[in-house]
């Protein structure tokens, strides 16, 4: 397999960069999907467990338990269309092709597919050929998935303002392997960054719970926090912190909204770390402002 690869890209030296467009396309399909049905399982699964409070309390409500078990059953479905319910073709389920040939309405009830739908798959398309042109191939592996997962994070908190634990979980851990693996030098500051971040970020919201509206910084925040840390250091934990509250203010101006979701802010400048370290090569320390010079 190696091989071949290697045959193809003598022949055509963009040839990598064609078959990174192919699969962030791709991959961009299957995470309009799961950015579609996770806030919806996510969403149930909440009303399912405050229905289990409920019902220790003898609280009953029948009425809405349907619903959501109903709500329940959305992820395991193939394809479908949201509105009609009907099955999707595999045939009409191409990338950005379909949507082009369907000139942006559904198959089955001629309802229009938000141009959102195109505009993700653009998005990864773009951003997954771009990674796999300037950088070697092993970083740019690790920079798309992190990315994907900074996306669907974002996403998902951008819609229901929760982070799924499963997606931070996994950019922790696998931080902490990678970090293990190759740049074990730091791993002690690393490991105490982490547990530091946690407990600082509980502790301020401890504080200022009782002062009303809520926490200061949410705990998925605070575990998307710790996964910059697990990637990037103390030092990148440290210029996340920073930055991210400046790229929220700037998201609240644009958005001309007061509140919003944390996460997508912090995934920014995570991401935008992990570029800087892992494809332009340049340490995160406490030189970084250096870079603008
Ligand atoms: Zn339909």
């Amino acid at each position: 397999m190696h091989q071949i690869i290697f045959n193809l890209y003598q022949i055509n030296p963009f040839f990598i960069s064609y078959l990174a467009i192919l699969v962030g396309v791709c991959v961009g399909s299957y995470i309009n999907v799961v950015c579609y049905r996770t806030p919806i399982k996510l969403k149930s699964e909440l009303i399912n467990s405050s229905f289990e409070v409920l019902e220790y309390f003898n609280i009953k409500i029948n009425k809405h338990k349907e619903l959501s078990s109903e709500t329940n059953q959305i992820s395991d479905k193939r394809s479908y269309c949201p509105r009609c319910n009907k099955p999707i073709p595999f045939y009409l389920n191409i990338p950005v092709l379909s949507w082009l040939f369907l000139k942006g309405k559904s198959a089955c009830c001629h309802q229009k597919i938000s141009v959102r739908y195109i505009l993700v798959e653009i998005i990864f398309a773009a951003v997954y050929g771009l990674m796999f042109t300037y950088f070697d191939f092993g970083n740019a592996a690790l920079l798309s998935i992190v990315f994907t997962f900074l996306f669907v994070i974002s996403s998902v908190d951008l819609k229901i303002e929760i982070i799924p634990d499963p997606l931070v979980y996994f950019l922790i851990w696998s931080g902490l392997i990678y970090h293990a693996a190759f740049d074990s030098a730091d791993m002690l500051a690393t490991l105490l960054s982490i547990v530091l971040c946690y407990f600082i970020i509980s502790a301020l919201n401890v504080i200022f719970r009782p002062l009303g509206k809520g926490d200061a910084i949410g705990m998925g925040d605070a575990k998307l926090f710790c996964a910059s840390a697990a990637w990037l250091g103390l030092f990148g934990l440290a210029w996340t912190f920073v930055f991210s509250p400046f790229v929220f203010f700037c998201f609240c101006m644009l958005q001309k909204r007061r509140r919003m979701a944390f996460g997508p802010s912090i995934s920014y400048i995570f991401m935008s770390l992990m570029i800087i370290k892992f494809g332009l090569g340049i340490e995160i320390n406490e030189n970084l402002l250096d870079l603008a010079y």
